[in-house]
């Protein structure tokens, strides 16, 4: 069965993770060559956007169930 974000630990749930703020991925890549002053050269490796954010792995969980439920309800209302 899938994890979901009730089945981590505290420990777990607050262990920090980089993700997209664009389309949600955790596929954070980065490129220091590409580094600037205000940008530490990570991306996103699904979309390419530079727009990265950190959370804890359990909010992005959470977050991901929430998606993942709206998607399922656009799915059903065809
Ligand atoms: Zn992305």
């Amino acid at each position: 069965m899938r994890k979901t974000s009730r089945d981590l630990s505290d420990e777990e749930y607050n262990e920090p993770v980089y993700y997209c703020r664009s389309c949600h991925s955790l596929c954070i890549l980065v490129d220091e060559s590409l580094a600037t002053d205000g940008w530490d050269g990570d991306y996103c490796g699904d979309c390419h956007s530079t727009d990265i954010g950190v959370c804890s792995i359990g909010d992005w969980m959470a977050e991901e169930e929430r998606r993942e439920r709206k998607r399922k309800q656009i799915e059903w209302s065809r």
